[in-house]
């Protein structure tokens, strides 16, 4: 068989076991509710939240569409037209055009130039939450944030490059193969050392202080079979208003985070029920799904990037000799860039069933479906959200269910709790 073949095998296996996997561990026996309940869900919530949610979210929306297009445009632009070589290329020269400088520098300057057209997006879209109040960030800080994501980015991309780019001259022929392993790899990685690692980057956190609420999470958790360590307060409220919880870590770190912003907003019983709601990643393995389908699904598109790679057409219209040289990057990029397109919608509705699992689970750890539904109520109306997004948008991006569909399910499991 030709190395080739052996790609298309290995991609058609990738393709079956992210298949399967999500078939088998993503919950889809749970629809949403109907329509009708929604509705009923909806008519009532108090009408200016609902107008203000409404009113801040058709404001986001064609910033974020925008950045969408125009990004896809510019790696459109940069991979398919010999532009992005280019670019790549100049980033070798002040280095003798030597390969590591052309993967290391040029790599990055293609990055930067893909974030830096979006960054007036980005910028709309601070001034947006600005103005409706749910940022408490000013411009300073807002820069420092940004600057800091791009150092992190730097750094990880850098490596990545570099990394990625001394295999491909090592194994011509095989790159892809190791390439493929070493995403898979890199995902899992991510998952286990982001939150301890860049978390501290962003937020400071303290352990909360002694008190029934502590001693409650921290049984509710013992109760559910996943004893944390610890509960910690993130100090969120230095950027935002918005209310939010998790649990991270494994095992012996597990430990239960509750931003301060939650504490300050909502009642001690709303927050075990977001906690519950936490715990049910926690219980339901969610983490170890997300990671298992990332990690396979890098690896198909590791394999996808070498098979289209092997297109001459493609590697004519980007001006380069092969899709394993540090000049052709921008035309990776080009393609991850569709491959996301496809993806995005994917990643968003297998989200929105686990999120509803993870829904199922606070109900029945708490049995408290009234109180599940003043912390919807909450939630919407603390972090300005669109208790109803248009069908389209959901179906696009959303990573949770909508609140009416939420709340309408808190109120089916009340009825059948029912005697
Ligand atoms: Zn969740």
């Amino acid at each position: 068989m030709t190395t080739r073949t052996w790609a298309a095998v290995t991609l058609f296996a990738l393709v079956v076991a992210l298949v399967v996997v999500v078939l088998l561990l993503v919950p889809w026996n749970d629809p949403a509710a109907p329509r009708a309940e929604q509705l009923a869900a909806l008519r009532d919530l108090p009408a200016d939240d609902v107008e203000r949610g409404r009113a801040f979210h058709a404001a986001l929306r064609p910033g974020s569409y925008g950045a969408l297009a125009v990004g896809l445009v510019v790696a459109l632009l940069l991979g398919l037209t010999p532009l992005g070589a280019k670019l790549v290329a100049l980033g070798g020269r002040p280095f003798g055009d030597h390969w590591i400088a052309q993967a290391l520098v040029g790599g990055l300057v293609v990055v930067l130039v893909a974030d830096l057209v979006t960054l007036p997006f980005a910028a709309w879209r601070h001034a947006v939450v600005s103005r409706h109040g749910l940022s408490t960030q000013g411009w300073g800080g807002w820069t420092a944030d940004l600057l800091k994501s791009y150092v992190v980015s730097a750094v990880i991309g850098g490596v990545a490059l570099l990394v990625f780019y001394t295999v491909t001259r090592l194994a011509p022929r095989w790159w892809w193969a190791l390439g493929a392993a070493g995403a898979a790899v890199l995902v899992v990685l991510l998952s286990l050392i982001l939150p301890v690692v860049v978390e501290p980057v962003f937020n400071r956190f303290t352990p909360m202080a002694q008190g029934p609420l502590r001693t409650e999470l921290m049984a509710l958790a013992e109760r559910d079979g996943a004893p944390v360590r610890d509960v910690l307060v993130a100090d969120a409220s230095r950027r935002t208003r918005a209310v939010n919880a998790y649990v991270s870590g494994i095992g012996p770190t597990r430990r239960i985070v509750v931003y301060d912003t939650l504490l300050r907003e909502a009642t001690p019983g709303e927050v075990k029920t977001v906690v519950a709601h936490e715990l049910g990643h926690t219980s339901n393995d969610d983490v170890f799904t997300g990671t298992l389908i990332g990690a396979l699904g890098a690896a198909a598109a590791v394999v996808t990037v070498f098979l289209l790679g092997s297109w001459g057409g493609l590697l004519r219209a980007a001006g380069v000799d092969s899709i394993a040289e540090p000049r052709a990057f921008p035309l990776l990029l080009a393609v991850v860039a569709v491959g996301a397109l496809v993806a995005t919608p994917v990643q968003a509705l297998v989200s929105r069933q686990v999120e509803r699992r993870a829904d199922v689970h606070a109900l029945t750890l708490t049995g408290d479906p009234a109180t599940f539904e003043a912390m919807q109520r909450r939630l919407f109306a603390v972090n300005l959200g669109d208790p109803d997004p248009p069908p389209w948008h959901q179906l696009w991006s959303a990573s949770h269910p909508s609140t009416v569909q939420r709340i309408a399910a808190a109120r089916a499991f009340a009825e059948g709790d029912r005697p």
